[in-house]
């Protein structure tokens, strides 16, 4: 069975002014939709035809590995972002910040140093790792789940994340994120899971 672009949580426009329809319309559109029609083509009449997308993401390296974590990366960044979401979370995953940062402010500045400083084409992460919360970043399709950890709320910060809207101020995208957009409700999920 071949692996689908799954909807957006929201629609298009649904992100402005922070994310516009446009960059959804070329991130989800054609850059997310393009790693799941690669996807198909690579496991088209090979023993991955039938393999969950995680199964893949672990067992494959190169352009397969790549094409799999990429849809994977994606369909978690878009559920890692809501309307109205982002500062300061409450409840459990505020108490965890608190415990493992010292503060939300200071979980803030390491998220947002991590996206800063991934050079060239990545994700900044906030992960789970033996129990703890930790900031980690990876380079072009790389994640969490790969090393053992898991991911619990994403950013993307490929230039084609901000661009149209931002130019090459990835410290501005990072910043309306982190202010407007986070779910926090899906990343206290994930912690649950
Ligand atoms: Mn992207």
């Amino acid at each position: 069975m071949a692996f689908e672009l799954p909807p957006l949580p929201y629609a298009q426009d649904a992100l402005a002014p922070h994310i516009s329809a446009e960059t959804l319309e070329y991130h989800y559109g054609k850059h997310h939709k393009t790693y799941v029609d690669n996807l198909n083509k690579a496991v088209a009449g090979t023993d991955n035809e039938n393999a969950s997308l995680e199964s893949i993401i672990m067992s494959a390296e190169g352009p397969l590995f790549n094409n799999a974590a990429q849809v994977w990366n994606h369909t978690f960044f878009w559920n890692c972002l809501t309307p109205n979401g982002g500062g300061q979370p409450t409840g459990a995953i505020l108490d965890r910040i608190n415990a493992d940062f010292g503060s939300y402010d200071a979980f803030r500045a390491q998220l947002t140093e991590a996206g800063l400083t991934q050079f060239g084409s990545g994700w900044a992460w906030l992960v789970e790792d033996g129990g703890k919360l930790a900031i980690m970043k990876t380079p072009n399709a790389d994640l969490p789940m790969k090393h053992g950890v898991k991911a619990l709320l994403t950013i993307d910060v490929w230039e084609h994340a901000y661009y149209i809207d931002y130019r090459n101020a990835r410290a501005k995208f990072i910043d309306v994120v982190l202010d407007s957009l986070v779910n926090w409700d899906f990343v206290a999920e994930n912690l649950a899971a």
